[in-house]
């Protein structure tokens, strides 16, 4: 077998000659009796067969195949398929089924349903499917002589089964996609931001309604209720026809911010509600339509917040407008005049046809001047501005004119956004220009202060701070500038024997019925760190409460010392004059009388007269010698007063007759005065009297009658002279009692004096405990008056 084996396992050789020259469109012929026997019974089985059979023959695989087989040879491979060896009909899937033959050589069968092969058999490669069987052919031995394949070719089954498996896929995406696609419309439909819903056929039924439009309407019944039905008080307004029309032309409606009045709930009460919606025809296949389909956005609280904002602008623009101070509201990057109130409008001048203007337009001389800037900065930047005494130069009245604002410039911000300015305006053009005066003033009195070398000082009552400049510190020898006390400072620093008649004098200032406060002294002081002894006058005044506590001290003082040591010296030298004059005076005076006394009947009445003119100056001489000695007593603290009970009256009219005897020129009468025992001084009583009356003499024109009077009021008993002279004016009124104050005047020049009568008069007054004061009007007269308490 081995030999006749030979020629088979060859493929292409003697046997595939032999089996390409057999004629096997002849069938059923048998196989050649030279075959070896399993192969002619394969062969037989093959031929008798319909369905594609084929042989692969020896160790060459040298083929054999049925018509059944040839389909699969296409046409490039028939019929030379016939007598060659496999691998060389097949090369492009030798790959593959080079080891299955090979397998099915040693005896393995193999076989694949659906196998994909990639033939080339047509002139391109061709993708093709077979459900196949290799089978070994075996000789009788068991071995294994080539292999039988029985194949069918499923490749256009399996491209239906394909196309298909395709079309079945595409169907089930299409269908998710639908699935999807609804789920999204309904997704859509239900969780739209809109209230949806669907009103079918002439009498909008609702077919459908999304939750948002439900919950338009909490708990009223829709689905499948008709429109007008579900929400009667629609019935009748416009939206019935606007529906109607939708039915009629299948056009879209738009509404924007209607107002509705519906009711949230069945038994709610009506309420204007705002809507935006649109209503859109729903079209069925062939175009006609069948219902509406609507969209609503309830925008009922956007209108009302409009409407609130509208209202509030109205406010805002009421509010600036009324507003007592000058105010003003600039919208926009050009700054244009928009709010305007009436006290802005007066100050800036211009009228107001100034709204709607810009600020450069309105008020051209602000162009340049550095305020307008500061504007735009606070537009540009939002941060406030506050500007005190600006000043700004404005052209209201035809010329330019420097004034001054407090101003704030706040900027307007809506919605995040810097809009507009907000500006108030206050003209402090006078209190700054009444503060630059006022400085002005400070700094003269400053000036006129330190060239007088006056010190300050300054008592809050209330605090108890008391504050001293450098100059009142230096008067009471300190040299630091740490606080002062009234206590520490000023009370320690007085001379003792001072203390009492000054903390006196204080007390009294305190009080504003006693002389309004005002405060005019003179005192010494110990040096705190230099311990030097000076006189001061200190000069001020206590200030008042409407409840007449006194809240404030305050005055100048000023050194004195030197003034003092003259005066100390003039004093002593008056004290020392006016007692030598004392002695030879008296002496005179006693010789003149006895002198008139013996010429009284004497025939020669011109010596007479002459001696008796004399007497009269040597009289007032005497008085103002003793004057003088008073003065110098009273300076230096030795003018005793001693008191006695006497009669008032009786005095004035002892003053007032000796006077008539002196006086020639007026006539000098006493009346109203009831009698008064009081208890004084009677000696310098007396020299009050007739000091008076004697000034009244003096400074009255011949012939002007002088009257004086008594009064007892209730704690007082008040002494008054009246003449009808040249008057006071009422700025020397407060001085005439100060020591050596003349009136300087013209009319005055020719009256001679010192200055020194009424000064004592009122010391004398003042250590009786009384009070003294004038009242005149220039040209016609004075009265004096003096004042002593009441027994
Ligand atoms: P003197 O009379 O010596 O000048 P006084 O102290 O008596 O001094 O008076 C002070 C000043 O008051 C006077 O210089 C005078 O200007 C004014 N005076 C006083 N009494 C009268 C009066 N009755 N009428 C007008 N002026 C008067």
């Amino acid at each position: 077998m081995a030999d006749n084996n030979l020629n088979f396992m060859q493929g292409g050789g003697e046997m595939g000659e032999l089996i390409r020259a057999t004629d096997w469109s002849n069938t059923p012929i048998g196989p050649p009796e030279s075959w070896p026997a399993p192969l002619r019974s394969s062969v037989s089985l093959m031929l008798n067969n319909l369905f594609p059979m084929y042989i692969a023959w020896g160790p060459g695989y040298t083929q054999l195949y049925n018509d059944g087989y040839r389909p699969i040879l296409g046409e490039s491979k028939h019929p030379q398929a016939i007598g060659l060896g496999t691998q060389e009909t097949f090369p492009e899937i030798w790959e593959t089924i080079g080891p299955m033959f090979t397998g099915v050589m040693q005896g393995k069968a193999v076989g694949f349903p659906d196998f994909r092969l990639v033939l080339e058999r047509n002139g391109f490669p061709e993708e093709c499917f077979f459900d196949f069987c290799y089978s070994p052919i075996r000789y009788e031995d068991g071995t294994v002589g080539g292999v039988l394949v029985t194949v069918i070719e499923i490749t256009e089954k399996h491209k239906a089964y394909h196309s298909l498996d395709e079309a079945n896929r595409k169907l089930e995406a299409a269908q998710a996609e639908t699935r999807k696609e609804r789920d999204r419309l309904k997704r859509f439909f239900m969780q739209a931001p809109a209230g949806i819903c669907v009103l079918e056929g002439p009498k909008f039924i609702f077919e459908l309604v999304n939750p948002l439009y439900q919950q338009l309407f909490q708990g009223r019944e829709l689905m499948g209720r008709p429109l007008f039905e579900a929400l009667p008080e629609l019935k009748g307004h416009a939206i019935q026809d606007i529906l109607q029309e939708v039915i009629r032309t299948g056009r879209t409606f738009q509404g924007n911010q209607i107002l509705v009045p519906l009711a949230h709930t069945a038994d709610g009460p009506l309420e204007d509600r705002y809507f935006d919606f649109i209503y859109q025809a729903r079209l069925t296949h062939d175009n006609r339509v069948d219902g509406v389909l609507v969209f609503v956005y309830e925008v009922t609280e956007t209108v009302r917040g409009h409407k609130r904002i509208e209202e509030s602008e109205k406010r805002f623009r009421t509010l600036v407008e009324q507003a007592p101070v000058a105010l003003l509201v600039n919208r926009g990057e050009n700054l244009v005049f928009d709010i305007v109130n009436q006290p802005m409008i007066d100050i800036i001048g211009k009228g107001d046809q100034i709204k709607g203007k810009s600020w450069n337009e309105a008020i051209p001389e602000l162009i340049g001047q550095p305020i307008v800037d500061q504007l735009y900065r606070t537009y540009r930047t939002g941060a406030e501005f506050r500007g005190l005494e600006v000043p700004i130069m404005l052209n209201k009245t035809g010329r330019p004119e420097q004034h001054y604002f407090n101003l704030v410039y706040r900027p307007l911000v809506e919605e995040g956004k810097i809009t507009g300015l907000l500006q108030s305006a206050v003209d402090v053009t006078e209190q700054v220009n009444a503060r630059k005066t006022l400085e002005r003033a400070k700094d003269s009195l400053a000036l006129a202060l330190s060239a007088a070398e006056l010190g300050t000082f300054d008592l809050d009552l209330l605090t108890g701070d008391l504050h001293w400049d450098e100059r009142c510190r230096t008067l009471f020898g300190i040299s630091h500038n740490r606080p002062v006390s009234y206590e520490n400072d000023f009370l320690a620093g007085l001379y003792p024997d001072d203390k009492e008649r000054v903390i006196r004098v204080i007390d009294q200032v305190m009080d504003i019925d006693i002389d309004n406060g005002n405060y005019d002294i003179e005192y010494r002081t110990i040096g705190a760190e230099d311990g030097q002894l000076r006189w001061l006058r200190a000069k001020g005044k206590a200030y008042f409460d409407e409840k007449k506590r006194p809240v404030r001290f305050t005055g100048t003082v000023l050194d004195i010392s030197q003034q003092k040591t003259n005066e100390m010296r003039k004093n002593d030298f008056i004290g020392m004059v006016s007692h030598e004059l004392k002695t030879p005076l008296t002496t005179l005076t006693a010789v003149m009388q006895i002198a008139a006394l013996k010429l009284k009947d004497s025939e020669n009445k011109q010596l007479a007269s002459a001696i008796e003119r004399g007497n009269v100056q040597v009289k007032r001489m005497t008085s103002m010698i003793k004057g003088f000695l008073d003065i110098s007593r009273l300076e230096s603290g030795k003018l005793v007063i001693e008191k006695t009970n006497f009669d008032l009256h009786q005095l004035l009219l002892e003053v007032v007759n000796e006077l008539k005897l002196i006086v020639t020129g007026h006539d000098i009468t006493l009346s109203n005065s009831p009698r008064l025992i009081i208890n004084a001084d009677r000696d310098k009583i007396s020299s009050v009297i007739s000091n008076l009356i004697n000034n009244a003499v003096k400074y009255s024109p011949n012939g002007k009658p002088i009257n004086v009077t008594c009064q007892r009021t209730k704690g007082e008993i008040i002494v008054a002279v009246r003449d009808q002279g040249i008057g006071i004016r009422q700025e020397d009124l407060a001085q005439i009692f100060d020591r050596y104050y003349r009136v300087n005047a013209h009319d005055m020049r020719n009256i001679a004096g010192f200055g020194i009568g009424l000064y004592l008069s009122s010391e004398i007054v003042k250590v009786h405990h009384g009070r003294i004061w004038a009242e005149s009007v220039p040209g016609t007269g004075s009265i004096f008056y003096f004042a002593l308490p009441a027994p």
